[in-house]
């Protein structure tokens, strides 16, 4: 299957601090690909650089179009959104005006109320709290809001940053599936960073395993979850 991000030799810097050191991964059309790895491993830096958001050296292409070096504008205007760790929704606001402001590049207006109601069709909650302020929300519905928003944009490649932290078992196991329902439904392709390997190995079909900026095993999300030192420190049997 033809790759929809195809990144190769990525190195990453934040001034003289070098992070990633030459990795190649990629994401198939379509296709959902994780990246784990301990804490500082550099997976949150890996989604950065693939938005044009920390200085890198190295090919990052994107539906066959090279993106390294262009401003993070250009790279979400192509069709690439970032939800953040932390999730980066805007407090003050509601529901609703998160999700306004989420399709504010876009040009095709009358598609957008279309949009709403396919996203409330994921996320029936945010539908009861489309009134309410995003910070008053719970920490699940917020993750929610954050994935909701990168939706208004029609995304074809969704970066999600640690999109399980500190929620509720039962809340991950939610988010995940409706995860692996809008990539079969809308076509989105997704690239997943985590540090639960089980849970990112289950929806992933690749996977690649960080250790201090170097990919040290990569393959199908099968492949790596046999791997017996992948299950020995990250699955834990
Ligand atoms: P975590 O799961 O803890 O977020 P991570 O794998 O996402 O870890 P990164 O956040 O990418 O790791 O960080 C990789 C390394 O880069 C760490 O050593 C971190 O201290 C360093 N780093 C991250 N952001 C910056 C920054 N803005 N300036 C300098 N160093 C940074």
């Amino acid at each position: 299957m033809a790759r929809l991000l195809d990144v190769r030799g990525l190195h990453a810097q934040y001034g003289a601090s070098r992070v990633l050191h030459g990795i190649d991964f990629g994401v198939e059309e379509g296709g959902i690909t994780a990246i784990l790895g301990a804490n500082g491993a550099g997976k949150t830096t890996t989604l950065r650089a693939v938005c044009g958001m920390v200085k890198t050296r190295g090919e990052i292409a994107f539906a066959g179009g090279r993106i390294d070096g262009r401003a993070t504008e250009g790279i979400v205007r192509l069709g690439v959104a970032h939800v953040p760790e932390g999730r980066g929704t805007f407090v003050e606001l509601s529901v609703e005006e998160n999700l306004r402001l989420g399709a504010c590049t876009r040009r095709d207006k009358a598609e957008v109320a279309g949009d709403f109601e396919r996203i409330y069709g994921y996320f029936p909650r945010l539908r009861e709290r489309r009134r309410q302020q995003a910070g008053t929300l719970s920490g699940g519905e917020q993750q929610m809001l954050a994935v909701s928003r990168a939706l208004m944009l029609r995304p074809r490649l969704m970066l999600l940053d640690e999109p399980s932290f500190g929620l509720a078992p039962r809340i991950v196991q939610e988010l995940f599936e409706i995860f692996g329902e809008i990539n079969r439904k809308d076509r989105v392709s997704m690239l997943l960073v985590e540090q639960n390997a089980a849970l990112a190995l289950r929806l992933a079909d690749h996977a690649y395993l960080l250790e201090t900026g170097r990919v040290v095993i990569s393959g199908t999300a099968d492949a790596v979850r046999s791997d017996e030192a992948v299950r020995r420190s990250y699955l834990g049997y």
